[in-house]
């Protein structure tokens, strides 16, 4: 039973050009690209077939994590869960190696 209002949203749009995203297939599976490559690269990953929350870029923190003294404090945004949007310290070397330092 659906009375939902039916958008029938069949395209998304680029975050930073409006133009129609597609959905490509890359090397670690789907992924969607701007319609306006190369001019625009902007990408988002697949959510169930449709555009998922921006990848947030690990910010380095510029000391050695302390768990296993070969990667790098760096901090992450988590991207879904209880705690999505919510920054933490991890490891850049996860996930060889756990470390996780919530603020
Ligand atoms: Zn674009
Ligand atoms: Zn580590």
């Amino acid at each position: 039973m659906t009375t939902s209002t039916t958008k029938n949203q069949t395209h998304y749009e680029c975050p930073d050009c409006d133009q129609p995203l597609v959905r490509r297939q890359g090397n670690k599976g789907y992924f969607w690209g701007c319609s306006n490559y190369p001019e625009c690269t902007a990408t988002r990953p697949d959510d169930n077939g449709k555009p998922g929350p921006a990848r947030v870029k690990p910010i380095a923190m510029g000391d050695p994590c302390p768990e296993c003294n070969e990667g790098e404090r760096v901090k992450r945004t988590i991207r879904n869960g209880q705690r999505q949007g919510q920054t933490f310290i991890g490891c850049s070397r996860f996930p060889a190696c756990h470390y996780a330092e919530f603020g």
